[in-house]
């Protein structure tokens, strides 16, 4: 049984080719529970994190039971921050960062993994209530780049808040919960759909068609007009205290019911709304509660606002970011100065940790193959993402690259390279212009999913784990 000898030509294959092989190939049966185990919690925050404050509050809660302090606490307590300090700033409810202190001074600069807990979804407008055909309905106005059809005819629950007119905060989860109602955008039965058909695919559901059903049981009295919005309105009374003015103080989202679940005969995959981009935040804040006492200080930073282009006081434009690691500096320095934010920022490095589109086999027109990424082929690192030329591309230097790469070979951790699809095709954003703009370093980092925007996002569970591996030793190294 003597292994056949190696041509010349094979060995020289071998030692020059690169060779992207199947992750799982690469993995131990061992280290196939661990992962299958990892990806059990990943689920359940899916699951507890719909939207971007509920990830938020779970960041939160996983903070403080891991040691992690309000740095508000400790501006009021002591006004100093030294190595091995973990603390946290919430910022509205909707971004938090999560900071260990490294041994370093930090004018040598921070290593961050950002990723954004905001999905595409669909929004209560501002006056959503109405009546129509024997129903009870809400107006919407959908958030991010959805395919619209898909959000009809499937179950969906409505998360948020509200808040009364004196002040009081209202806050609603329902739908999840199995013994709780769901509600639904309709669509039309086939049989009368000729016309819809015939349309384009962009033009068949319209963002106005877009109706939530909530209710059919009319107020049982003569004298009143719209009797089904009436008794919709008497029921929101009665079990949350709100009238319809409440309505425009809300940030209602209306995002599936459905529960997370693993997808194929051997649950190889998840499939779960809100993975764009719940998996890099999950993965991401794992990676620093695990983390070791870091050199340099490190931070996870959930961001919002990313779908629908990163502005705002909650997105990676506003200067929240900026504003806490000057404070963060602030506790640092003697004779704090903006030159030692600056400092501390330029020199910092960044993985922008953000989902891209793995190759669909149905539709591999779309890709150049040779440049795509794969599902189950470990976290993706993309040079740049944008589109058609590069536009709008934060475009990482190749010094950066080779960093961040070799780092990731030497702590095992399995990672592919390409873009997001053929050249003109289209393509897409992620923090990374952004952030880039402080002058650091700044790489796309972050596994590849199926279906992305849609209900139901598919990712690899392997691809999973490899993104917290990597995230944790990029806070290690
Ligand atoms: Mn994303
Ligand atoms: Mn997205």
């Amino acid at each position: 049984m003597g292994t056949e000898e190696k041509s010349f030509g094979q060995q020289l294959q071998e030692r020059l080719e690169y060779k992207n092989e199947n992750a799982w190939l690469k993995t131990e049966v061992s280290e196939k529970d661990i992962i299958f185990e990892f990806c059990e919690g990943y689920k359940d925050f899916l699951n507890k994190a719909k939207t971007e404050r509920e990830a938020v509050s779970y960041a939160k809660q996983r903070a403080e039971e891991n040691g992690f302090v309000p740095l508000d606490k400790v501006l009021a307590e002591n006004g100093r921050l030294s190595s091995g300090d973990k603390i946290y700033v919430v910022n509205r409810d909707k971004n938090i960062i999560l900071a260990i202190i490294g041994d370093r001074p930090i004018q040598d600069g921070l290593k961050i993994v950002g990723s954004h807990v905001d999905s595409p979804r669909i929004d209560l407008k501002p006056n959503p209530l109405y009546e129509d055909g024997e129903m009870a309905l809400f107006k919407t106005h959908y958030y991010g780049g959805i395919k619209k059809y898909q959000w009809t005819t499937i179950p969906l629950s409505i998360h948020g808040v509200l808040f009364k007119s004196d002040g009081e905060k209202v806050e609603i989860n329902i739908g999840e919960d199995d013994s709780d109602p769901q509600f639904c955008i309709t669509d039309l039965l086939p049989h009368l759909a000729k016309e819809q058909m015939d349309k384009k695919l962009s033009e068949v559901i319209t963002g106005e068609g877009l109706n939530l059903l909530i209710g059919s049981i009319p107020y049982n009295e003569e004298k009143v007009k719209e009797k089904i919005k009436l008794n919709i309105l008497d029921l929101l009374n009665q079990k949350y205290g709100i009238v319809e003015e409440d309505f425009k103080r809300a940030e209602l989202e209306i995002v599936p019911a459905f529960k997370a679940r693993d997808i194929g005969f051997d649950r190889s995959m998840i499939g779960s709304y809100g993975q764009d981009d719940r998996i890099c935040a999950y993965t991401s804040l794992q990676a620093i509660l695990r983390a070791n006492k870091p050199e340099k200080t490190i931070i996870c930073f959930l961001v919002d606002k990313e779908e629908i282009g990163s502005m705002g006081n909650t997105g990676i434009m506003s200067r929240f970011f900026e504003n806490t690691v000057a404070q963060i500096t602030s506790l640092l320095v003697d004779n704090y100065s903006d030159i030692s934010l600056r400092k501390a920022l330029s020199n910092s490095k960044l993985l922008s940790a953000d989902v891209t589109a793995a190759l669909d086999p149905t539709y591999d027109s779309v890709n150049d193959k040779k440049n795509a990424s794969f599902l189950g082929k470990g976290i993706a690192i993309e040079k740049y993402t944008g589109s058609r030329g590069k536009s709008d591309a934060s475009d990482a230097n190749a010094e950066f690259i080779a960093e961040i790469t070799n780092m990731l070979t030497r702590n095992n951790v399995i990672w592919q390279s390409g873009e997001m699809g053929k050249v003109d095709l289209g393509g897409g954003g992620t923090i990374a212009q952004y952030v880039a703009n402080l002058g650091m370093d700044v790489i796309d980092a972050g596994p590849p999913i199926l279906c992305m925007h849609s209900p139901l996002e598919v990712s690899s569970k392997i691809d999973i784990y490899m993104a917290y591996k990597a995230y944790l030793a990029f806070y290690n190294s």
